[in-house]
């Protein structure tokens, strides 16, 4: 049996096949279990913040795995305190922290802090935006503006009401004094690495202050360095009520994190929320190298500078087939004039290069931030290439 079909035989169909078994990676490259080379693009994901097998997490999980392992949430650890204090360094602001596995389950414990502010006034509406992915739990799916994911399992909790992402006027008209909180992303991230307006998230918070709506922030994909700030709301100047993050935080680890800011921190007492693997040691030990390792190395810069050569070189392209690029930092949409994204993906894969199909006519990427310019000038003439195949 080849390995497709050993796959198909034995896992849930919710993936499909993936077209493709990895074996092993470094920096930005990626192998298959055939041995091809890839330059990875995609990097799981938003994930790989460091790349593969990148030295600081190699060394910080190793260390921890032969030290301590597991604790569960009746015993305090070193990395868990460790990351907890810098999360809320970085975010600088005055915040308590819950640690999840992934970003749906750090988008629950947003949505029960939302549930709990909202109860003294009777507030029980959440206000999210078309095209926004916040996860797949129940919860996280409820307030998930893509009704061919949700629908299917409805009933869903709610209430929860639309608006498209970034229509300010519409967000105004939907918030009020039943709203407990407004969920939103500062980029769409699997909506297509769509930017919104200028101000937008200002705007929202002002909304927010308004109504007397706390404000969420799912920076699960934005956050921890893929826009080249921290945090995707430093850039605008947005004070978030919550902050969640997962994918790049652990660099591969799973990890998620609810950081709550203020009097929203101080809304749970015991008993309110738990998770039995959130805040594991060896994931916290690698979060903790990828936080020290994007600072000592000034990969904020990098995300930055690579990321303008990426966007640059992508806009030369000239193709029929590509319509403009989008996003920042180390974070690009190339938006097709073609719902041929999926063809795109599999040429360049056939070329040695990872992009994602995130939409019909959209592809994603979001390299590992450590990526540097000779490996965008390595990548570009693959995705050119493929691009002409599917042209032809
Ligand atoms: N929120 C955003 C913005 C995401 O992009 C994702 C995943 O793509 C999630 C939440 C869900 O994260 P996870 O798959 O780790 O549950």
């Amino acid at each position: 049996m080849t390995y497709q079909q050993r796959w198909d035989a034995v896992m849930m169909r919710n993936y499909g096949t993936p077209p493709i078994a990895l074996d092993h990676g470094q920096g930005v490259r990626v192998w298959d279990t055939d041995g091809h080379e890839y330059l990875d693009f995609v990097g799981g994901i938003a994930v790989s913040s460091l790349g593969h097998a990148h030295p600081a997490i190699v060394a910080a999980v190793t260390e921890q795995v032969g030290r301590l392992v597991h604790t569960s949430n009746l015993a305090m650890h070193e990395p868990g305190l460790r990351l907890a204090e810098r999360l809320v360094e970085l975010l600088a602001l005055p915040a308590r922290v819950f640690f999840a596995n992934s970003g749906a389950e750090a988008n629950e414990c947003a949505l029960k802090i939302a549930r709990l502010h909202g109860r003294a006034e009777g507030r029980t509406e959440i206000v999210s935006c078309h095209d926004s992915f916040h996860g797949r739990t129940l919860g996280a799916l409820s307030v998930t503006g893509n009704a061919a994911k949700r629908e299917p399992f409805a009933p869903l909790p709610g209430p929860v009401t639309f608006v498209d992402y970034g229509d300010v006027a519409a967000l105004r008209a939907a918030v009020g004094p039943q709203t407990a909180a407004v969920i939103v992303e500062p980029t769409l991230g699997e909506g297509g690495v769509v930017v919104p307006p200028v101000g937008f998230l200002r705007d929202v918070r002002a909304i927010c202050d308004e109504a007397g709506a706390l404000l969420v922030v799912d920076e699960v994909q934005s956050g921890i360095g893929r826009t080249g700030h921290w945090f995707a709301t430093q850039a605008e100047g947005v004070r978030p009520d919550v902050v969640t993050l997962a994918k790049g935080l652990g660099g591969g680890l799973p990890i998620g994190a609810c950081l709550a800011v203020g009097d929203a921190g101080e809304l749970f007492g015991p008993g309110d929320h738990g998770s039995t693997f959130g805040g594991n040691p060896i994931a916290c030990a690698a979060a903790l190298a990828v936080l020290t390792t994007i600072a000592d190395d000034h990969l904020l810069d990098n995300v930055k500078r690579v990321g303008e050569h990426l966007a640059q070189a992508l806009g030369q392209i000239d193709s029929p087939l590509v319509r403009g690029v989008r996003g920042s930092g180390l974070w690009r949409a190339v938006a097709l004039s073609e719902p041929r994204a999926a063809e795109v993906e599999a040429a360049a894969r056939g070329r040695g290069l990872l992009v994602n199909a995130v939409k019909p006519d959209a592809l994603r990427l979001a390299p590992p931030l450590v990526l540097t310019e000779a490996e965008v000038d390595d990548a570009i003439p693959r995705l050119v290439a493929a691009l002409e195949e599917v042209a032809r």
